[in-house]
C-alpha cells in the first residue's frame, strides 16, 4: 500500500467534523465529544506525569489511550466495550505484539481508533545507545504499520509514540520532535500493571480521575482487569459528566486535499 492510500484509509476513518457523531442504537452511549488535532510543532510532547504541558483540554474532558497490545482475549473486550459506547481511543502498540496480531490491529484501526506506536519489545530506551534505541523504535513503527496498513514504513501515517515505561531521554526526545512525532506522557494513570480486581481497578482509576479532573488516561489492553471493568468504567464516565476527546495528528483529514 502506498503511503497515499494508507493516509486516505486513515482519514476516511477520522470523523468529518470536530463535533459529537450520533451513536446509532444508543441514545444513552457515552460517545465521543469531540476530535482534536494534535500538531507536533505546537504540542511535541503532551502529559503532566511527564512534561511541562499537555493537551488543550476543557474541564471533565479526557483522552483514552491503551499500550501493550493487541493482545488476544483481552483487546477484542477492550474494543468491544468502546465500540459499545461509541468511544474513541488511541492505542500505542508493541510491534512484536502486532506482528502476531495483525487482524486486531486492522480491527483498531477499522473501528476509528487512533494508532500509536510503543516501540518494537518495551525495551528501556534510556538505558540504550542513542542508535540502537532509534533502531528499536523504528522496529515497532514499521511492524506496526505493517500489521495495520500492510507497508513497512518508519514514517508513520500516525506520528505518535509513547516511551515504555516513559523512560524518555533527550536527545531521543529531540530526534522524534525533528522527525514530527508527537511523544505522549500521561495526566492520569490507572496502575494496571499492579494486579488487582476488577472493582478495585474501577475504584482507582475513577478516584484519580474525579482528582485531575481532565486529561490523558493511560491504560493497558493487555490486562484481564482493564477488559473486565472498561464497561463499568465508561458508564460511570457517562454518569459523572465526562466527555471523551479524541486525538488525530494534525493535517490528517487535509493530507489528501
Ligand atoms: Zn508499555
Amino acid at each position: 500500500m502506498t503511503r497515499i492510500v494508507a493516509l486516505a484509509l486513515a482519514a476516511a476513518l477520522v470523523p468529518s467534523a470536530a463535533l459529537a457523531e450520533p451513536c446509532p442504537g444508543s441514545p444513552q452511549a457515552l460517545g465521543t465529544a469531540r476530535v482534536i488535532e494534535v500538531d507536533v510543532k505546537t504540542t511535541p510532547r503532551v502529559g503532566r506525569k511527564h512534561f511541562p504541558t499537555t493537551l488543550p483540554l476543557r474541564a471533565k474532558e479526557l483522552v483514552l489511550t491503551f499500550d501493550d497490545g493487541p493482545w488476544p482475549g483481552t483487546t477484542p473486550r477492550v474494543l468491544d466495550a468502546l465500540k459499545r459506547e461509541c468511544v474513541r481511543a488511541t492505542f500505542f502498540l508493541l510491534g512484536r505484539n502486532a506482528e502476531a496480531n495483525a487482524g486486531l490491529a486492522r480491527r483498531t484501526l477499522a473501528e476509528g481508533h487512533s494508532i500509536g506506536h510503543h516501540t518494537y519489545s518495551h525495551p528501556e530506551l534510556n538505558r540504550m545507545p542513542l542508535d540502537k534505541a532509534e533502531a528499536e523504535i523504528d522496529r515497532g513503527i514499521a511492524a506496526d504499520e505493517f500489521a495495520v496498513y500492510g507497508h513497512r514504513r518508519t514514517d508513520p501515517v500516525m506520528p505518535f509514540f509513547r516511551f515504555p515505561g516513559f523512560a524518555a531521554t533527550q536527545p531521543l526526545l529531540d530526534r522524534l520532535s525533528d522527525r514530527g512525532i508527537v511523544v505522549f506522557g500521561a495526566d492520569v494513570w490507572a496502575s494496571d500493571w499492579l494486579p488487582m480486581s476488577p472493582e478495585q481497578q474501577l475504584d482507582v482509576i475513577m478516584a484519580r480521575i474525579e482528582q485531575a479532573g481532565r486529561g490523558i488516561v493511560l491504560f493497558h489492553d493487555t490486562k484481564q482487569q482493564t477488559a473486565a471493568m472498561l464497561p463499568a468504567f465508561l458508564r460511570a464516565l457517562k454518569q459523572r459528566g465526562y466527555r471523551i476527546v479524541h486525538v488525530v495528528p494534525a493535517g490528517i483529514r487535509g493530507a489528501l486535499n
